[in-house]
């Protein structure tokens, strides 16, 4: 089957196979990238509207008891000075958040699950839950015991990201230590939906060694776990990270993999329809002009950004050319606006923004 009547077919909503992804996120030229990523945000539109949900994400500690080889927060990295902001300095930068009209947070760590870090995230969300502005609350913490899951659940947390980088489990072994297990990452993506969280998951594109059919498969993974929300980003390697070391960037490598992160997006769009795709921070690193306005053109339908303090924003340094950019300031909010408009796109403000998946799937779950 050919590209095109690969796209026809999922144009009309039809399941695709894994080989016919592999054959989208392989387009064959310019026109065919084009006809792709117009596609997804043609589907984006159908489904979300020309509505871009914002969340404003916290990054509040970067202590992490994990070694993931790409990450630049990982605990052997000994030139990272650690951080963990207080409950006040979380809910502060959580009501600015609500004074924006953002709607909703997302509430990002470093993975711990010692009791006095399940303890204060605990805290955190009964005093975000305490705000006039009824903000949603997401939380992106790492792998945790149900016991955990649950109780940040009943304090106030109703979504979860847990990326798992690569569904392939030969490429997951190859990024991170052998103490961190491809199937405890599943397990607790299972445990997540069984707390009735809306979930989410993702991955990197343009890995070492990983090519267009594991991304294919990839996006089929999302898929089979029924996920509620992805966050895909583009791999950009930290220089002091051993998967950084092994692997230097070639010139031009960036864009390559910005490119191959917008088709994950529309295709990822294209089969799964209704879900929330954020157009993530990584893009932006690379095409700061207007990678994630770009995403949003791919078809995601999810931007956030970020209201902590800036001053903390260089010890959060996941790789390499994180922007670290007051988005607080009024005039880059107003132009994050004013770029949403160019695009024909309107921010949602106030509201929490649910994947209309989680309410459909949620809904078809009670009549069972
Ligand atoms: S990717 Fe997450 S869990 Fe892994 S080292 Fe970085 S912050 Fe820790």
């Amino acid at each position: 089957m050919n590209f095109y009547d690969v796209l026809a077919k999922a144009k009309a909503g039809t399941n695709l196979s894994v080989s016919e992804l592999q054959i989208l996120l392989d387009a064959p030229d310019v026109n065919a990238e084009k006809e792709l990523l117009a596609a997804g945000y043609a589907v984006k539109k159908e489904y979300c509207g020309n509505v871009v949900n914002l969340r404003g994400l916290i990054e509040f500690s970067n202590i992490c008891s994990r070694d993931c080889f790409y990450c630049g927060i990982r605990k052997s990295m000994r030139t990272v000075s650690r951080y963990r902001m207080s409950m006040e300095e979380i809910t502060a930068a959580a009501r600015l958040a609500g004074e924006y009209g953002y709607g909703s947070v997302v509430l990002q760590s470093g993975e711990r699950s010692d009791r006095e870090f399940v303890d204060f995230v605990t805290g955190v969300l009964r005093e975000i839950k305490k705000l006039p502005c009824q903000l949603g609350i997401t939380l992106s913490c790492g792998e945790q015991t149900m016991d955990t899951y649950l109780r940040w659940r009943e304090a106030g947390a109703t979504r979860y990201l847990l990326r798992i980088e690569s569904s392939n489990p030969e490429i997951f072994a190859r990024i991170h230590p052998p103490e961190c297990s491809f199937s405890e990452r599943l397990e607790a993506l299972v445990r997540l939906k069984a707390a009735d969280y809306q979930v989410g998951t993702g991955v990197m594109t343009g890995l070492p060694g990983q090519s267009t059919a594991d991304l294919a498969e990839d996006v089929k993974f999302f898929q089979e776990i029924d996920a509620d929300m992805i966050g895909m980003g583009p791999y950009l390697p930290q220089e002091h990270t051993p998967l950084g070391q092994a692997n230097p960037d070639a010139p031009g490598a960036a864009m390559k993999r910005l490119e191959l992160t917008l088709r994950m997006i529309a295709v990822t769009r294209l089969l799964l329809r209704d879900v929330n795709i954020a157009a993530t921070t990584a893009l932006q690193a690379i095409d700061p002009a207007g990678g994630r306005e770009r995403g949003i053109m791919a078809g995601a339908n999810v931007i956030m950004p970020n209201v902590g303090d800036t001053g903390r924003r260089r010890d959060y340094q996941l790789y390499n050319g994180k922007p670290d950019l007051d988005e607080n300031a009024p005039e880059v909010r107003l132009k994050l606006l004013e770029s949403l408009a160019k695009i024909g796109e309107i921010p949602r403000f106030n509201e929490p923004g649910d994947p209309l998946h989680y309410q459909v799937r949620t809904r078809k779950n009670e009549k069972i």
